[in-house]
C-alpha cells in the first residue's frame, strides 16, 4: 500500500512583488516500507517538499495523500501527532533536556504518563544504542549521539513515515553510514517507511530509490543521467 500518494503538487511562496514557484507539478508514490533518497541543488525545494508531507508547510495546488488521508486543515494534528516524524540536519534537540528528557517531550505533549514515557524513552534510547547515556545533555553527546537521540525523539509517537531533511549533513562518512544502518534497521524491523534529503550520492545510494529534484520536477535518478 503507498503511504505517500503525491498529485500534481505546486508550491508557490509569494513574496512582496514576486512569486517564487518552488514545486511544479510533482506526482509520487512512496511504498509502505521503502527508504527513498530525494536529491538536487541547493535551492531545488528538498525542504520545502518534505515539510509538505509533514504537514508544516501548505500546498498551494494539488493533493498529498499520508496512509491515505488528505492533508487538510482538519486532519493536520492527527497525522503530526501519530503518522510522521520529521528529523533535521542540526538534531533539534532542547539544549537544556537530558536525552531522556528530550525523547520524553512528544510523550508529554500527547499526554502520556510521566513514568511511562520515561520507561518508554529508556526502551527507544536503548534501540538507538544510547542506552548508557540518557542523563547527558545535547552539549556532552557528539553529534552521532545527538542524532540518535533526535531519531529516538521521532521514532516516540509510533510514526509510520519518519522524513529526514539531511540528517548526516553535520556527520562525518563513518558516522553518517551509522545512522543510515539504524535507518535501514527501522525499514526492515518496523516497516517504517523513511524519505531521506541528502546531497551525498554514496548516503543515497544506500536505499532503495533515488529522486532527483530539478526545475521544480521530480525525476527518476535513471532519467536524469539518460540526459546528461
Ligand atoms: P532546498 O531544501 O532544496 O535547498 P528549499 O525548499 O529550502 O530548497 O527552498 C526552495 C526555494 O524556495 C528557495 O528559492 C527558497 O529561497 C524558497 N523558499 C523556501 N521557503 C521560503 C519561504 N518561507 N518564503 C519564501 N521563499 C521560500
Ligand atoms: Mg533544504
Amino acid at each position: 500500500m503507498a503511504i505517500v500518494e503525491v498529485t500534481e503538487l505546486m508550491k508557490t511562496f509569494k513574496i512582496p512583488g514576486e512569486d517564487i514557484q518552488v514545486l511544479k507539478g510533482i506526482s509520487l508514490a512512496v511504498e509502505e516500507g521503502e527508504f527513498v533518497a530525494i536529491m538536487g541543488a541547493s535551492g531545488s525545494g528538498k525542504s520545502t517538499l518534505l515539510n509538505i508531507l509533514s504537514s508544516i508547510e501548505e500546498v498551494t495546488s494539488g493533493n498529498v495523500l499520508i496512509d491515505g488521508e488528505i492533508i487538510s486543515k482538519e486532519n493536520v494534528v492527527n497525522l503530526r501527532r501519530y503518522k510522521t516524524s520529521i528529523i533535521y540536519q542540526d538534531f533539534n534537540n532542547l539544549a537544556y533536556l537530558s536525552a531522556s528528557e528530550n525523547v520524553m517531550f512528544p510523550m508529554m505533549l500527547a499526554g502520556i504518563e510521566l513514568e511511562v514515557a520515561r520507561s518508554a524513552a529508556q526502551k527507544l534510547l536503548e534501540k538507538v544504542q544510547l542506552g548508557h547515556r540518557v542523563d547527558h545533555i545535547p552539549d556532552d553527546l557528539s553529534g552521532g549521539e545527538q542524532q540518535r537521540v533526535a531519531i529516538a525523539r521521532a521514532l516516540a509517537n509510533n510514526p509510520k513515515l519518519i522524513l529526514a531533511d539531511e540528517p548526516t549533513g553535520n556527520l562525518d562518512t563513518q558516522t553518517g553510514n551509522s545512522i543510515i544502518k539504524l535507518f535501514r534497521s527501522l525499514v526492515q524491523e518496523q516497516k517504517i517507511t523513511i524519505i531521506m534529503v541528502t546531497h551525498d550520492i554514496q548516503i543515497a545510494k544506500k536505499t532503495d530509490r533515488i529522486l532527483i529534484l530539478r526545475d521544480g520536477k521530480l525525476h527518476r535518478e535513471e532519467d536524469v543521467l539518460d540526459v546528461e
